[in-house]
């Protein structure tokens, strides 16, 4: 499913294994010591080698650890994409404790690193809707909200895609799309993309 925003810009949804998208960068959803963890983190430290955790051992010896909300970018070692930029979100305590505003800036500096790095396109992973139980459905409402208003302002981000690791979170977002598009059906179209060729990309042979 693919909404086009104007002047080139794009979201898409797809499901599948942001690991094994060849886009220009990939996001992470880290935690405040980037040392690795578990979900879609320890799929991409995994995936992406050793390379990946010096960097981000390097950053947190120069910088402290990263808060919620900010975004810090290294290589993506093995990995298809070019980078990896890798964000804390908040955990959830029940939505009163800036929970919103964290997970916007979450989607917002990623994006704003991936523009100052000249990038065209990124993937997100589904941030703070795993371990740190943020409801996807008003995470997906503030992702792509908030997608959909910093990417007109960019000069070189024109793909973002989100990459779904399970079919209910890929419907949970479709919807959000959907009504995002509602919203504005005089600037923003929504296309249903064949499933068969946007689900998943296939990874090195
Ligand atoms: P957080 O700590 O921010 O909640 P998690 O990694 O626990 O991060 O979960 C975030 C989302 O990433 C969840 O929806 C989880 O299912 C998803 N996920 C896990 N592995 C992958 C992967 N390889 N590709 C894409 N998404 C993934």
């Amino acid at each position: 499913m693919r909404l086009s925003l104007g002047e080139g810009s794009v979201i898409e949804l797809i499901e599948g294994d942001i690991t094994r998208q060849s886009v220009d960068a990939i996001v992470n959803a880290a935690n405040s010591s980037l040392m690795g963890g578990g979900g879609v983190d320890g799929a991409i430290h995994r995936a992406g080698g050793l390379e990946i955790l010096e960097e981000c051992r390097k950053i947190v010896v120069e910088h402290g650890s990263l808060p919620p909300g900010r975004a810090v970018s290294t290589t993506a070692g093995q990995l298809p994409a070019g980078f990896v930029i890798h964000t804390v979100g908040p955990v959830w305590h029940g939505g009163a404790h800036g929970e919103p505003q964290t997970l916007a800036s979450c989607y917002r500096e990623s994006l704003t690193i991936a523009d100052k790095l000249h990038l065209t396109s990124i993937a997100f992973p589904s941030i703070s809707t795993g371990v740190y139980g943020y409801p996807v459905a008003p995470a997906a409402d503030i992702a792509l909200k908030t997608v959909s208003i910093t990417l007109p302002d960019l000069r070189h981000v024109r793909e973002v895609r989100f990459v779904l690791f399970s079919n209910a979170d890929f419907q949970t977002y479709s919807r959000a799309l959907n009504s995002l598009a509602a919203q504005k059906p005089d600037r923003y179209r929504v296309d249903v993309i064949h499933a068969e060729i946007n689900r998943a990309e296939p990874g090195p042979s």
